[in-house]
């Protein structure tokens, strides 16, 4: 089927490994130093690792690619236990330990705001 999947530019990841714990379906792991999409299946192009990679490796793309398996993913979930890395907003940076997160879209990067700058950037 053709859909929304991760792309990784491979001359641009710098091997930092910080895109791995924001995709909660486990899609991405670091092999030889590299992120990788592992298994296509796991990745359901919502794009939330887009959001931390520094060096803009990561897009999304349109293409073929087998369908998102939900439960595949539950399974990988549930064998790495739980991942995390604290999210910050993009606009002041306050992580969610402190304030809610909600995702938005961009100019094509996925990414997160808090609750208090939503506001701002829904009415400029
Ligand atoms: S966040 Fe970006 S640079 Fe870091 S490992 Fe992932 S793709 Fe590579």
């Amino acid at each position: 089927m053709e859909r929304q999947i991760v792309h990784i530019r491979e001359e641009l990841c710098n091997g930092c490994g910080v895109c791995v714990a924001p995709c909660a379906e486990g899609a991405i792991e670091m092999v030889n130093g590299k992120a990788r999409v592992v298994r296509e299946e796991l990745c359901d192009g919502a794009g939330f690792c887009i959001g931390v990679c520094p060096t803009g490796a990561l897009t999304i793309e349109t293409r073929e690619a087998p369908a998102f398996d939900e439960h595949a993913a539950e399974r990988k979930m549930a064998e790495r236990g739980a991942m995390y890395i604290e999210q910050t907003c993009h606009v002041c940076h306050v992580g969610e330990e402190s304030r809610v997160l909600l995702p938005c879209r961009s100019s094509g990067q996925s990414l997160w705001v808090c609750t208090r700058c939503l506001p701002q950037l829904i009415h400029g």
